[in-house]
């Protein structure tokens, strides 16, 4: 019988992924009412969770996210879980994997602390020791049993120390673990119509698209390694202007210009700088 871990960890460490665990599937875990539920295979037994670090550098000059920097995660995760799926289809041919970036209908959050990769901090996302929580997360649902990972790495917690919550500038953190996605600067940046009072938020805001602040002031970000995904490192594009905002192969693409025309128009573009703080 082939070795499920080891054709996984092969896979992954092809495309520089060196965080993944798994856990058992869980119908409970099935918290967001996608369209991809319908992939979840009947059977489900397991769920391999990965990590995709993407912390490329300080850029404290950036006017985009983080993530929204690089090449279209979407693309990246969805091409490396593609392989690994590949790779356990031809060992396990009656086996299903449903791989699931983004539009995952899983609790990702939770099934990555099941899964090993980190614990959930304040600021709602996935903290892992090396990487902090500047990660993507992708899963693969499969009808294989796999043995499951230990929950939560050991030695970490978030620290409790809600720099998160006092730092957020929407107030969209309760300081008990949730948010408030209405108030969050990061959705205000992708919404298409905007009030007068989330058009003053979005203008007060340091950036164009997203918002890095509760992740920026965790003290498990300080440190956080570079990513060892080098596809992330490819054409990182870290100011947004009227110039480029129509650059293929990027995160908000799906949103469509006039978006970012607008977060620009609100921020006050001055040549090809933004004058955002
Ligand atoms: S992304 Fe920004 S606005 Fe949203 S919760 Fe974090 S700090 Fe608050
Ligand atoms: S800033 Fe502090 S409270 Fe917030 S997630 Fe990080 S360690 Fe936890």
């Amino acid at each position: 019988m082939a070795d499920a871990g080891a054709i996984i960890g092969r896979a992954f460490a092809r495309g520089g992924v060196d965080v993944w665990g798994v856990c058992d599937f869980d119908p409970a875990l099935l918290t967001v009412r996608t369209r991809a539920i319908a992939r979840i295979p009947t059977g489900a037994r397991s769920i391999v969770a990965a990590a995709f670090p993407y912390y490329v550098g300080a850029f404290a000059h950036r006017t985009l996210s983080r993530y929204a920097m690089l090449p279209d995660y979407h693309n990246v995760v969805s091409a490396l879980l593609a392989e690994v799926c590949a790779a356990l289809r031809s060992a396990f041919p009656t086996e299903r994997f449903e791989p699931f970036v983004d539009i995952s209908p899983l609790d990702e959050v939770e099934v990555g602390v099941r899964a090993g990769l980190g614990v959930r901090g304040y600021h709602t996302q996935l903290i892992n020791p090396r990487y902090g929580s500047y990660l993507f997360l992708g899963e693969i649902v499969t009808t294989l049993r796999l043995p499951p990972s230990t929950p939560g790495p050991e030695g970490i917690a978030c620290l409790g120390c809600k720099a998160c919550v006092r730092a957020c500038p929407g107030g969209a953190l309760d300081g008990q673990g949730r948010l408030d996605v209405s108030r969050c600067l990061s959705h205000l940046t992708q919404k298409k119509r905007l009030s007068a009072e989330e058009e003053d938020a979005v203008r007060r805001g340091r950036l164009v698209w997203g918002c890095d602040v509760c992740a920026d002031v965790c003290p498990y970000n300080r440190q956080a390694a570079y990513s060892p995904v080098s596809a992330f490192y490819r054409n990182i594009l870290a100011v947004l202007t009227n110039n480029n905002l129509e650059s293929a192969g990027r995160a908000w693409n799906w949103r469509g210009p006039e978006v970012l025309q607008r977060n620009l128009r609100l921020c006050g573009e001055h040549g090809d700088q933004m004058k955002c703080q």
